[in-house]
């Protein structure tokens, strides 16, 4: 997208100091969606910026909750299918889930079983990486249902937590990078 484009973009994506606690900076994208310019914009630049061609994926994962609430657009304007990547317990059919660590304790996510074919390219995504283990632990995930992961696309990314690293060889595309 051009520059008037991102001029737009970029402000409206909100900073709330100590949220969810002291010293992190919260970023809310969800005021991009709120605005229709903002929201065609965004959808624009995560497909002018994909990590791979979209020929070289099958399907769009997701990250509950923000991964949501874009996923299923990005992926119905490049004519894909969604995965709904859960967190434990939700989910109403039989499951293949992955753990992972938090900086206290663990965290599990899930997908239905047959919602990744054996040998599906998917495109992870997610609204901001930060330490990388979320999006890392979706990888697993698919990997353990039998899909390949394409590549990771991300809205915003957090400086500094080199959180790219833990993803491995998957190229990775980030919009908008901040403190
Ligand atoms: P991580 O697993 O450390 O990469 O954290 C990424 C997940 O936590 C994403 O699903 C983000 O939505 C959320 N997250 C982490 N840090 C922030 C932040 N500063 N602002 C908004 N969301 C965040």
């Amino acid at each position: 997208v051009g520059a008037e484009d991102a001029n737009y973009l970029v402000p409206l994506i909100g900073t709330i100091p100590d949220v969810p606690k002291k010293g992190i900076l919260f970023r809310d994208f969800i005021p991009v969606l709120n605005d229709a310019r903002g929201l065609r914009i965004l959808l624009d630049a995560l497909i002018a910026s994909l990590p791979v061609p979209a020929d070289e994926f099958d399907s769009i994962a997701g990250l509950e909750a923000r991964g949501f609430l874009f996923g299923p657009a990005l992926a119905a304007r490049l004519g894909k299918g969604f995965i709904a990547v859960r967190k434990a317990g939700k989910l109403p059919t039989a499951t293949i889930g992955e753990e992972y660590q938090l900086e206290y304790g663990t965290a599990k996510v899930e997908i239905e079983v047959g919602a990744v074919s054996e040998g599906e390219r998917v495109l992870i995504v997610d609204d901001l990486i930060a330490t990388g283990g979320s999006a890392k632990a979706a990888a697993d995930l698919i990997v353990k249902a039998g899909g390949t992961v394409a590549g990771f696309s991300f809205v915003m990314g957090l400086d500094g937590l080199n959180g790219t690293d833990k993803l491995g060889e998957a190229p990775t595309s980030i919009l908008v990078t901040m403190p």
